[in-house]
């Protein structure tokens, strides 16, 4: 959709109507603020393209920032691959941030707001905090420690930076209202005891600041104007509003927290904690498994940064949530590898045919057209001879008139090169048909400006020459799960729908244009579907995935609603 013909999305009306108050427009500054605790996955993708895209839009910077204030679950490994796929999305960010660049001023601040009796050291247990947190409708008890003395609590905070107490045993909380209606400022906490080494700052620190303490300042030292997050922190903005408060010069940007909808794709779970349980307990081979909705599974399935944005794009950007059709991913899959990807010929389910007129031995290179759709593209040869391969599918013995492929004493065209007609075939004792004699016409050959070239038959099949073929593997893919929405059933967990025939190996033959082939190209074997080359490739043997087949079931689902 091009941009003029979109309307504004609601955030794109939150920022007209600051820009329309007064706002500077080079004050516009925004951040993608991935925790590095797992790889991207589809559902991040929208968030993405909304804070890149809001830059673009904008001519904004907008930060990569990676929120890791949790060292117990993020890894350098994670920082890596998340720059790496914000990147193969074709984003370029201003500056790389990280929440853990700030725990010294967040430090900072935290024994200010001691110092201001707005902070105070808690020396429960969890438990015994929780109890005291009431519920919605009935408010928090104040705990025991609230009162302390500023100088007792700033003692006891040097005193868990310094490593004096171990985990659990006391915790930094706001001194907010115990009896706040909305439960989040309840005295929440700010800082807990780790003694975990941390994958930047090591183990300089030994308390890490909490998300809700460390998110709006993070936006504020970094003047980011608008800091977009998902449904799940509406209830957060009155404490990301009044942490900001304790700390905001007038001077300065006050960045505005505003919410839109998590995405959710069918058949899959986006749920980075959910993709590490499959990771870890092998139902897939890592997080870059062509079955998993992470971005880098995605690519290494055969899918362009492109159709990712598009479908981002289309989804736009809701105040509900909802699940999407992955059908829809894969229609823009679809569409753009239309365009791009070279035409091959590949054979999966291999049938024997032999042109019985052939001249015996001899063999001749045809020419064939890379992609019809563009003139660019240019051609190349592929070898025809006397034995081939079509699929099983393309012949039966008898068939009535709506069957356009190949049958006994019926005609076909092969693709780019002649008409054969089937003559007869062979059984196997099963009564499976293992070969196929046809007789060829040696003038009807594609594109020779005959009269016979020029000759129209119902069928065109794929075929490859059986002398010539390169032999792959090549993995068909199917959804992960077998339910649409595997982590919503109250009484069963995600793991029981997985799909136990999500991918299945096969041996295909291929045309030996293919033999060149690197790793991430991407073809379409003609009538088939669009595949790409795996890494799990070598000199040896070449292993391609299937992206999607050619059938836009999409388009008939929109058809009928
Ligand atoms: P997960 O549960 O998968 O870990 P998260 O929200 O905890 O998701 P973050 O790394 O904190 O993951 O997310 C970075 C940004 O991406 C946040 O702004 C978050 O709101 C957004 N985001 C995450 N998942 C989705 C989703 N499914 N749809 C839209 N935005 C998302
Ligand atoms: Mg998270």
């Amino acid at each position: 959709m091009g941009e003029a013909a979109r309307s504004l999305n609601f955030i794109e009306h939150i920022i007209e109507e600051d820009l329309g108050n007064g706002f500077p427009k080079q004050g516009l500054r925004f951040r993608f603020p991935p925790e590095p605790n797992g790889y991207l996955h589809i559902g991040h993708a929208s968030s993405i393209c909304l804070n890149f895209g809001l830059g673009e839009r904008y001519g904004a910077p907008v930060n990569l920032r990676f929120d890791d204030t949790n060292p117990a679950k993020e890894e350098r490994e994670y920082v890596d691959a998340i720059k790496r796929d914000v990147e193969w999305l074709g984003y370029r960010w201003d500056t790389e941030r990280y929440a853990s660049d700030y725990f010294q001023q967040l430090y900072d601040w935290a024994v200010q707001l001691i110092e201001e009796g707005k902070a105070y050291v808690d020396s429960q247990s969890s438990e015994e905090m929780a109890e005291q947190k009431g519920t919605p409708t009935q408010s928090g008890t104040e705990s025991p420690f609230r009162n302390r003395s500023v100088a007792e609590n700033l003692e006891l905070f040097e005193g868990m930076k310094t490593g004096k107490f171990p985990e659990g045993t006391h915790v930094l909380r706001a001194k907010i209202d115990m009896q706040a209606k909305n439960m989040l400022m309840r005295d929440p906490i700010m800082y807990r005891i780790l003694h975990r080494a941390h994958h930047r700052t090591n183990t300089d620190w030994c308390i890490y600041p909490m998300y809700d303490w460390t998110h709006g300042e993070s936006d504020y030292i970094e003047q980011v104007s608008h800091s977009f997050c998902t449904l799940e922190f509406a209830m957060h903005r009155e404490l990301y509003d009044w942490f900001l408060n304790q700390v905001h010069d007038p001077d300065k940007v006050r960045p505005k927290q505003r919410e839109f909808a998590r995405r959710n794709l069918s058949h899959t779970v986006v749920s980075k904690r959910k993709l590490l349980q499959l990771v870890e307990q092998g139902v897939v081979n890592g997080w870059d498994d062509p079955r998993m909705p992470t971005i880098s599974g995605l690519r290494r399935r055969g899918y362009t940064p492109e159709s990712i944005r598009n479908f981002a794009e289309t989804i736009g950007i809701a105040k509900r949530d909802n699940l999407i059709d992955v059908s829809l991913l894969e229609f823009h899959a679809r569409e753009h590898l239309n365009k791009v990807a070279p035409r091959v010929m590949a054979v999966l389910n291999p049938l024997k045919v032999v042109i019985t007129n052939y001249p015996e031995g001899e063999e001749e290179w045809l020419e064939a057209e890379n992609n019809p759709g563009d003139d660019t593209a240019g051609s190349r040869k592929i070898p025809f001879s006397g034995e081939l391969y079509i699929e099983k599918d393309d012949f039966r013995e008898e068939a009535n008139r709506k069957f356009f492929r190949l049958k006994l004493g019926g005609e076909v065209r092969l693709k780019n090169g002649f008409i054969i007609k089937a003559e007869s075939c062979t059984k196997d004792t099963d009564g499976n048909i293992v070969e196929v004699q046809c007789t060829y016409d040696p003038k009807s050959k594609s594109g020779s400006g005959t009269e016979e070239s020029l000759r129209k038959v119902k069928g065109t099949l794929h075929w490859v020459s059986i002398e010539h073929a390169l032999e792959a593997e090549v993995r068909l893919y199917d959804r992960l799960f077998t339910d649409e929405s595997p982590d919503t059933h109250k009484d069963k967990d995600f793991m029981d729908f997985i799909n136990p025939n999500a991918m299945e190996v096969i041996t295909g033959y291929l045309e030996p244009s293919l033999k060149n082939a690197k790793i991430e190209d991407r073809v379409q074997f003609q009538r088939l579907g669009y595949f790409c080359v795996d890494p799990d490739s070598n000199s040896e043997k070449q292993v391609f995935n299937r992206t999607v087949g050619l059938r836009d079931t999409w388009a008939k689902i929109q058809e009928k609603s």
